[in-house]
């Protein structure tokens, strides 16, 4: 896992009490509140390419994608869940249409209207991004899922972090915790 350009561990509401931690592979992610939930979300087989790469990344190729979104929330819902799961089926949508049997390019892809052409063929079914490498899908994945959040909870719940995998191998992180996450509480202050 590659641990330069994301902000993995960093103090994320360190005034809260009551903190646990996360283990994900050799990562320790910190959760913002006391109650957190994961959810992987998996099977997306695209291609994509990074034309500036000077190596073989200017090559179209391929993986499966998938994504362990992380979330958090200071009181539970009727149900006793952080987030119910199976509200979440807006963001599987979406993560199936962009990236299930797409291909990715980057929106400054010199051969884009190559590209547009073999869309228009019907031999890809194309998806232009601001960039389709790893750490810009999860900041991606972080803003829909947040806006899923905000729209479905009012600011009860968010999503503090998203990790998007390329192979078992590699994968990069996002962790933020969106301003309009409630942070404080009266119904634990007796605790
Ligand atoms: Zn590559």
């Amino acid at each position: 896992m590659r641990l330069d350009s994301v902000g993995v561990s960093t103090c994320l509401h360190s005034r809260l009490s009551g903190w646990s931690l996360f283990a994900v592979d050799s990562i320790v992610l910190i959760p913002p509140t006391s109650f957190s939930c994961s959810k992987v979300f998996e099977g997306f087989p695209c291609c994509h390419r990074q034309w500036a790469h000077p190596g073989h990344c200017r090559f179209v190729h391929g993986y499966s994608r998938s994504f362990t979104l992380q979330f958090a929330a200071l009181e539970l819902d009727p149900c006793g869940f952080v987030v119910d799961f199976s509200s979440l089926r807006p963001l599987d949508s979406k993560l199936r249409d962009q990236f299930d049997h797409t291909f990715l390019v980057n929106a400054d892809d010199p051969l884009l209207e190559e590209w547009h052409r073999l869309h228009n063929l019907g031999a890809i079914d194309l998806r232009v991004m601001k960039n389709v490498g790893m750490e810009s899908t999860a900041l991606l994945v972080w803003e829909w899922a947040n806006a899923l959040m905000l729209e479905r909870d009012g600011g009860r719940t968010c999503c503090w972090s998203v990790e998007a995998r390329e192979n078992s191998m590699n994968a990069a992180v996002y962790n933020r915790v969106p301003s309009w996450f409630k942070t404080t509480s009266t119904k634990h202050e007796s605790f």
